[in-house]
């Protein structure tokens, strides 16, 4: 794909720190497939939604997805605004379930699964952010990002697919 000129300005690179973070994210496989399937679904818009799960010293442990509206129309092909309705429903839903929100993931329609600034500024320590990327309607790639100490730029995530379920004991099958 061929990355759009603004994700090589000083401006986009200032986001992103170089070292990886120290904590790392597992996620249950169906979480991956869902939002695979809900960027290409939504393509050629920005779709969205929130990460459910627990944090621990290791990282994130994500065992589902909740896709939520995104309510900026007007610049839907590269921006997103969580209904903050449906977050809110999703936060009391969980409430006494031993699971939160621990994130938020979005899509860049033809664009890298790079932060941009505008993702920056709405970024929330403590929260994990994957970005995928779709090009041309088809998944290219799925990167995870947290804010780092400094609190002023995106680290690096890696993301183990893996079932969440069975390690931590909860009720599955
Ligand atoms: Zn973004």
């Amino acid at each position: 794909m061929n990355e759009p000129e603004r994700f090589r300005s000083p401006e986009y690179l200032n986001v992103l720190d170089p070292s990886p973070a120290s904590q790392a994210c597992q996620i249950e496989p169906s979480a991956i497939q869902c939002m695979q399937q809900w960027a290409e679904s939504g393509y050629p818009n920005e779709i969205c939604g929130l990460l459910i799960g627990t944090i621990n010293t290791q990282g994130w442990l994500i065992s589902k997805v909740v896709q939520i509206d995104n309510l900026n129309h007007a610049r839907a092909s590269d921006r997103f605004q969580l209904d903050p309705a449906g977050y809110q429903a999703v936060d009391k839903s969980l409430r006494g379930s031993g699971e939160e929100i621990i994130g938020v993931f979005h899509s860049h329609p033809d664009c890298p699964a790079k932060p941009s600034p505008t993702d920056m500024e709405n970024a929330w320590e403590g929260f994990l952010y994957p970005i995928i990327s779709v090009h041309q309607g088809k998944i290219h790639e799925l990167r995870g990002w947290c804010v780092n100490d400094a609190g002023k730029q995106f680290q690096s995530v890696p993301m183990q697919s893996i079932s969440v379920h069975l390690q931590s004991g909860s009720t599955s099958v």
